[in-house]
């Protein structure tokens, strides 16, 4: 049997499944194929999931840790896991199922089953029963993710060592764990676990948690973390993992000094590699560089006709990245007027407590680039929405160059960031200045509040503090 379409997406993550609606909004006759469920790992496995447990150890941490404080008291409070774990599932699904409509909306017609290119007009679908279909394509794009990466020589077998992928659906936590790498998947599995009683050790080889994230912010971070009751280990490089009888050894080189920790599990958690493999890709001509896909800023690859979005690309993990990359290709396809995405200024969120946002150029880049900055900030303490909501920890943080107000990046920490954060970025992308961020009129009391407060600081005339 054989299909022909305008654009056939590989992969229906947020990158293939959001390139598919564009291109068909478009008019193109678009077809997606996808081997497991639709909506990729951010909807499945990843950031929707973890969200809706992040939001129980949340509540978890209310009730157990600050009762008292906001007056609650229980004579037999139980935490159930499971039920956390359910819940999450019920997100998910809700929202894969949410996609399965997008696709009937838009006419496309999704493939089920594992493809290949056999030439860049053709892709080859094999579905579970083994039975192939090729599919004819004036385009296709490649939107086939990552997964997890591990230590050298060291096996993620699902029980003592897991990857996100077991650790989002495992109803039933470990009494102990240690956590490698402090990126996103880390600081928020270890938030989660810790609150549901979980004793939990992060190891981080670069000097701090969310290494990459502005030095400020992390500390920051560390000290919640600290008080929170949180073990973690920065400079710390995992030398060697073993098995044994009931758990797993770690031995860790810490600045000259090695460290032996114990535990019933270990999460891996130190980011991932693409899938490009066995996808016929560089028989066909498509160029890789460490096996991400070289990618133009329309999103094409090598060989005309074959586009590649997201994961794939190496550009920057992120769901909302593959997304907004996804738009791209199907308007290049299209040959309509389409953007240049700016990775450097894309939105970066991290949700643990408290949550982590930022775009752009952190202070030390900032200054290392040779900008004469100016820095504006404010902290939570000082904002009457977040004292009501006990979550009074960190502070906004905007720099922009000195002479010309040119935001040059922002860095939050603190409750709600994560939404904070795109009144900046539009900020930047239409070249406003702090001095104007600071004359919009924020509603009172909010946590937006802090934003018009630490453009005010920018410009020196902060007013609460
Ligand atoms: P990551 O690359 O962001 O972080 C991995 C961390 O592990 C790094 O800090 C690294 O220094 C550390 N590391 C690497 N090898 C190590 C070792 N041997 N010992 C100790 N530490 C080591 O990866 P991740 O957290 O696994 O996330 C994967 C991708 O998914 C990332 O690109 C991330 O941005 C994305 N993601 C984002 C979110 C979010 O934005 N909320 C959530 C989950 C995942």
């Amino acid at each position: 049997m054989t299909t022909e379409y305008d654009v056939v997406v590989i992969g229906g993550g947020p990158g293939g499944y959001v390139a598919a609606i564009r291109a068909s909004q478009l008019g193109l006759k678009v077809g997606l194929v996808e081997k497991e469920r639709l909506g990729g790992i951010c909807l499945n496995w990843g950031c929707i999931p973890t969200k809706a447990l992040l939001r129980n150890a949340e509540l978890a941490h209310i009730l157990t840790k600050r009762a008292k404080e906001f007056g609650f008291a229980f004579d037999n409070l139980r935490l159930d896991y499971k039920a956390a774990v359910k819940r999450s599932r019920r997100v998910s699904d809700r929202l894969v199922k949410g996609v399965e409509f997008l696709m009937r909306k838009n006419k496309i017609t999704v493939h089920r089953g594992t493809a290949k290119l056999l030439s860049p007009r053709e892709v080859r679908v094999r579905d579970a029963e083994g039975r192939n279909t090729v599919l004819k394509a004036k385009n296709v794009i490649v939107a086939t993710g990552a997964r997890p990466r591990s230590i050298p020589g060291v096996e993620i077998d699902g029980q003592r060592v897991v990857s996100y992928r077991q650790a989002i659906v495992q109803e039933d936590l470990p009494t102990s764990a240690i956590v490698i790498g402090a990126g996103p998947i880390g600081v928020e599995f270890a938030y989660v676990w810790h609150n549901y009683g979980v004793q939990v050790t992060i190891l981080e080889m670069l000097p701090h948690l969310l290494p990459l994230e502005d030095e400020e912010v992390s500390q920051e971070l560390e000290k919640a973390f600290r008080r929170e009751g949180l073990r973690f280990h920065t400079h710390a490089r995992v030398e060697r993992l073993t098995l044994t009888d009931d758990g797993v050894q770690v031995v860790v080189q810490q600045e000259g000094k090695t460290l032996t920790l114990t535990a019933d599990q270990v999460l891996m958690a130190i980011g991932v590699r693409p899938n490009t493999e066995d996808l016929g890709l560089e028989e066909i001509g498509v160029q890789l560089d460490r096996g991400f896909i070289v990618i133009d800023e329309g999103m094409r690859t090598h060989v005309p006709g074959v586009y590649a979005i997201g994961d794939v690309t190496g550009k920057m993990p992120l769901a909302h990245v593959a997304s907004a990359q996804g738009i791209v290709a199907a308007e290049t396809i299209a040959g309509v007027e389409t953007v240049v995405l700016d990775y450097e200024m894309m939105p970066r969120a991290v949700y643990c407590q408290p949550q982590v946002a930022s775009f752009g150029l952190t202070e030390k880049q900032a200054r290392e680039r040779g900008y004469e900055i100016r820095v504006g900030k404010f902290p939570f303490q000082a904002n009457g929405k977040a004292l009501g909501l006990g979550e009074s920890r960190g502070f906004v943080k905007i720099i922009a160059d000195a002479k010309y107000g040119e935001i040059l990046g922002a860095h939050l920490i603190g409750p709600e960031v994560t939404e904070l954060l795109p009144e900046l970025t539009l900020a930047r992308a239409w070249e406003l200045t702090p001095e104007e961020i600071a004359r919009n009129v924020h509603a009172h009391p909010t946590l937006s509040e802090t934003l018009m407060e630490a453009a005010h600081a920018w410009s020196g005339h902060a007013i609460h503090v």
